[in-house]
């Protein structure tokens, strides 16, 4: 415990002397969540290991070319392959609002970089690595250590096991059960391990004895396999409007099924000659038929799941204390910290349909200035009662718990609420209206969003403001 001027470790905040605590943490992940948790949480006074279990930082945004063995990700036991990036993902977000508040995610110097406002995801991961090397975040990282075992001590401290990473030919990550391993205390854990590597597969009446393939978009990576094929994908998010867009020139014909549309419908896509859009599949056959819930029925060669990931954490033992019940992670206040256990373990990154970064280092700043003892929580019952009326409110809402985690609309307002208990400037207006322009454009015009738009004034207010900050 010691008295320091805080300004002087974090210069987002205000001159004040205060009796800051500095922690021994551990973050597990080198992704863009885990970055800016190490960044901040250094800034704060305290001292970090990030644990990455792959060779570099940016976890999702480390495209491969390889997929896994088992195309629908079911096998517990399957070699894990951490991204899900295809090969032409080009960004959803336009790059202005996308990056990080106080790191500008503007075309920087150097060779092959791409200068579009929504880029390739090879850009993304140059920005990453920018990032990193700027605030001198992979002096910290521990690369290719997998974190295997965290559990919680009778002291409060934490064991962080780790071993080696093992990788095979294809260079995926294996378990290799004889590794030896490293065991260590910390203070504190925050777990940035990402949420987009283990599937979730729609369920399809008669699916059993259907005789086609199988896949989850997770290892989805070219369309050239699907040549000629009839493809069937599932799904109405951002990777199913690319993917079945993707696959469109080269298929035979692809059909979209969709469980958010009323049943009746039946749509070709204008400007395609074979992509349409169905409600959700009613059910499979054994002779190959699939069966839409507007009644029309297909021959398919292939279903593709983008039907989105689940929450995982192999790695964790918290006695029952936090569980992934239907997708809700919990209980967890403000999606951040499961009350019995804060503010010494914390998730990054939980909240989905968000502009990913600037959230990120919101709740970084935030779990940052707790753990130092700057910002203070409320009470365990004071914060179980606000878990308890939030979900009270899902549920009078009729939302269900696989929802608890779509913040959407309210990120804003919860990004709003973070920087106001940190201290730090919110969201910029820009950057609000940005993003709603931006979303309403990309559902109104899929094909086109990324290279037609028209709020160029936000894009100069943006420029303006990132005058302040290093580039
Ligand atoms: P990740 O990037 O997944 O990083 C997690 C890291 O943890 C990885 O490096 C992994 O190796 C490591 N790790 C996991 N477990 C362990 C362990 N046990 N031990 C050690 N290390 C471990 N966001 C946008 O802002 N814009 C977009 O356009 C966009 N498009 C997307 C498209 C797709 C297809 C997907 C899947 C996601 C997209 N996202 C997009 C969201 C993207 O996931 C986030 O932007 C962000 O990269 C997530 O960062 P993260 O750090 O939470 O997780």
């Amino acid at each position: 415990c010691a008295k320091m001027n805080i300004s002087a470790i974090n210069p987002a905040m205000p001159p004040t002397t205060l009796s800051v605590k500095s922690r021994h943490v551990a973050v597990i992940g080198a992704g863009a969540a885990g970055l800016v948790a190490a960044r901040e949480l250094r800034r704060e006074g305290h001292s970090v290991v990030v644990f990455e279990r792959g060779h570099e930082v940016g976890g999702t945004w480390v495209y491969t070319p390889q997929v896994e063995p088992d195309p629908l990700g079911l096998d517990p036991n399957r070699p894990i392959i951490h991204s899900s990036l295809y090969s032409s993902l080009r960004t959803n977000l336009p790059r202005e609002a996308m990056g990080y508040m106080d790191f500008p995610f503007v075309t920087r110097p150097g060779e092959n970089r791409d200068p579009r406002r929504y880029p390739g995801h090879r850009e993304v991961l140059l920005y990453l690595k920018d990032f990193a090397r700027e605030f001198g975040v992979e002096e910290m990282v521990r690369f290719e250590t997998d974190v295997i075992k965290v559990g919680i001590l009778g002291d409060g401290k934490w064991k962080v096991r780790s071993k080696k990473s093992s990788f095979n030919d294809n260079n995926e990550i294996i378990s290799k059960s004889n590794a030896e391993f490293d065991d260590e205390i910390y203070d504190a854990v925050v777990v940035c391990n990402g949420h987009y590597t283990e599937p979730r597969i729609a369920d399809i009446p008669g699916i059993n004895l259907w005789p086609g393939k199988q896949m989850h978009s997770h290892n989805y990576r070219i369309p050239e396999p699907f040549r000629d094929q009839v493809v069937i994908v599932i799904g109405s998010s951002a990777s199913a409007v690319d993917i079945c867009r993707d696959i469109a020139p080269v298929a035979k014909e692809v059909h979209v099924a969709s469980r958010s549309v009323a049943d009746e419908t039946y749509m070709k896509q204008p400007g395609y000659d074979n992509l349409w859009f169905h409600s959700m599949i009613d059910h499979a056959h054994e002779d190959g038929m699939v069966v839409f819930r507007n009644g029309k029925t297909v021959l398919a060669d292939l279903i593709m799941h983008c039907t989105g990931y689940k929450y995982h954490f192999p790695f964790l033992d918290t006695k029952g204390i936090v569980t992934v019940d239907d997708n809700r992670l919990g209980p967890l206040y403000k999606h951040v910290f499961p009350p019995a256990l804060a503010p010494y373990l914390s998730f990054i990154g939980i909240p989905w349909k968000i502009v990913p970064f600037p959230l990120f280092e919101f709740q970084s700043k935030w779990i940052a200035g707790i753990l130092s003892g700057r910002i203070t929580l409320p009470s365990q019952k004071e914060m179980m009662e606000n878990i308890q009326a939030f979900y009270s409110a899902l549920e009078d809402s009729s939302i269900p718990k696989r929802y608890t985690h779509c913040i959407g609309q309210s990120q804003v307002e919860y990004n709003n609420w973070l920087a106001t208990q940190c201290g730090c400037q919110g969201v910029e207006k820009w950057r609000e209206a940005m993003y709603s322009m931006a979303s309403e454009k990309r559902r109104l015009l899929p094909e086109m969003y990324r290279d037609e738009w028209d709020d160029h004034h936000l894009v100069s207010e943006a420029y303006e403001d990132f005058i302040k900050y290093p580039s």
